[in-house]
């Protein structure tokens, strides 16, 4: 066949004789292949657990792309032991390891055996949990994870929710309920009929400057206008100024502009801050608005024994994103959105005769599919389930109080050493830092030192730390979610960070027209 003026080979139907096939189906016929392909994959993943001295090669793309290019897809192995052979090359012995001390870069955690458990599990029954009819105990086992958190958060005898994909997806389903309250407001306000593309322009959502930026992306995919997200300026620890908050929501009423929802961050994704959550749920209150609290960093409060008080005020949102898979230490994906009214959930309902017909929800049947953006559905809360059952919550708060404890000591060890700028002390577990080029002229080249200094320790592979921007400079980040990091891992990256930046910029200063080049 030619495809594109190619010449193209099919591989030709029916090369693998169906009995084949069939061997590799999961069922009872095939336990014993599922327990021995498992047991030499979690082997494979164990030795490169045990044995990963540094949390990356440093590979690049333009490296590793050719392997992944020069495997034929059209020819399969026949056997797992050779295809996981194979896997080393493709993916494990190059793949970016969260458990390492040294990997300090973005918000992922290491993760808790019970879940991993919860995760083998769950793919093996592989429940979906859209209806009762596809999960029977699965749904009664979120919704009680559901009722635990929200119970954690305070939200009061209506609350419900979901398990979502991950905080992006939690963020965007809070706006949509809180864009059809509030269509729904607006259209029972109005004198004459209105229609919603009429409403949609004037909606509004007001955040932070250091909000997170997928409600930038949920009000564009929710059909608002490009100034829907007014962010409000913050103090210095970078905490919502609610002063700010108080005269953007008088703007919006003198300018006959409707504010569908204030987004409070409880744990920016930069600096772990946390907004005055009391001030701005006073404020909703006044003005009758939404509160969404975008809680999926710093939920891990909900579990810490000494910190919980940080979140106080949370209890008063209308919704609250949480994410399991960052501060309660659960693999990829565990998230969830909590309302305190369970009834707004209803913005997510279509009955479809084949698969949730309204009889079903008027006969009670618990589907979760009524509540959630997602049809077909992972049952993620097994994961937090088992760990729950094992270890229990106090044990998930000592691991995360543990990080925030670490980061606490990092930013004390970063305002002592000279050779480094540190902007703020988070109250979660994220230090934002920048090397310092002596003063004077050199002082210059701070933004591109900095930004060489990231990328030469990922492409050494002997740490990986994040980078951001403050006040338009770069900046370098540690996110803390590894219990096991010690404060001598820390100090010896900075010490290889500054090494890095002071290499750049004596290279620099050695040839004096990339200098002035680099301007
Ligand atoms: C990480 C993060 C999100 C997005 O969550 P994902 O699970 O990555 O989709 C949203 N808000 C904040 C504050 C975050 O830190």
């Amino acid at each position: 066949m030619t495809f594109q003026g190619r010449t193209v080979e099919v591989p030709s139907a029916g090369t693998t004789p169906l009995v084949d096939a069939r061997a590799h189906l999961f069922n009872g016929a095939t336990v014993e292949d599922y327990r021995r392909s498992l047991t030499a994959g979690i082997d494979r993943v164990a030795a490169r657990i045990a044995g990963t001295e540094r949390p990356f090669t440093g590979i690049t793309p333009d490296r590793l792309a050719p392997e992944i290019s020069a495997v034929d897809l059209d020819r399969p192995l026949g056997d797992p032991a050779e295809a996981l052979a194979e896997l080393e090359d493709v993916y494990l012995r190059d793949a970016v390891y969260f458990h390492h001390p040294r990997y300090l870069a973005h918000l992922n955690c290491p993760v808790v055996i019970p879940a991993l458990l919860g995760e083998a599990v769950l793919t093996a029954v592989n429940s979906s949990l859209d209806t009762w009819d596809q999960s029977a105990g699965g749904t009664l086992i979120e919704r009680r994870l559901i009722d635990w958190t929200a119970e954690r958060i305070g939200l009061g005898p209506d609350a419900d929710g979901v398990f979502t994909s991950g905080g992006s997806q939690s963020n965007f389903q809070a706006m949509l309920l809180a864009r059809e309250e509030a269509c729904d407001r607006a259209s029972a306000d109005s004198p004459v009929p209105i229609a919603k593309q009429d409403i949609l322009p004037r909606l509004r959502i007001i955040a932070s400057e250091a909000g997170h930026f997928s409600v930038q992306k949920s009000a564009k995919m929710l059909g608002l206008g490009p100034d829907a997200v007014i962010t409000v300026g913050t103090d210095r620890h970078r905490r919502m100024n609610p002063a700010a908050l108080a005269r953007e929501i008088d703007r919006c009423r003198r300018e006959d502009l409707r504010v569908m929802a204030v987004v409070g961050t409880a744990g920016t994704t930069d600096f772990g801050s946390i907004d005055p959550l009391p001030q701005i749920a006073d404020l909703c209150a006044d003005a009758g608005l939404w509160l969404h609290v975008d809680a999926a960093y710093g939920c891990g409060l909900l579990a810490s024994r000494t910190r919980r008080d940080l979140l106080d005020g949370i209890e008063r949102a209308h919704s609250v994103t949480v994410d399991y898979h960052k501060s309660f230490f659960q693999p990829v994906s565990s998230s969830a959105l909590l309302v305190r009214d369970g009834a707004a959930l209803r913005h997510a309902t279509y009955y479809a005769d084949y698969l949730n017909p309204a009889r079903m929800a008027k006969r009670r049947i618990p589907n979760q599919v009524d509540k959630s953006v997602q049809t077909t559905r992972r049952f993620d809360a097994l994961k937090l389930w088992l760990t729950l059952r094992v270890m229990g919550a106090d044990a998930i708060g000592a691991l995360f109080d543990e990080v925030v404890d670490r980061a606490t000591e990092a930013y004390d060890l970063l305002a002592e050493d000279p050779r480094f700028e540190v902007v703020t002390r988070s109250q979660l577990s994220t230090v934002v830092f920048r090397w310092l080029p002596p003063a004077g002229p050199l002082r210059a080249l701070a933004d591109e030192a900095n930004l060489h200094a990231r990328e030469a320790l990922a492409a050494s592979g002997e740490a990986v730390v994040a980078g951001t921007k403050v006040d338009g400079h770069h900046y370098l980040k540690f996110t803390l979610l590894n219990p096991e990091t010690t404060l001598d891992d820390i100090a010896h990256v900075l010490d290889l960070l500054a090494e890095h930046a002071g290499r750049y910029v004596n290279d620099r200063t050695a040839a004096p027209e990339l200098c002035r080049a680099a301007g």
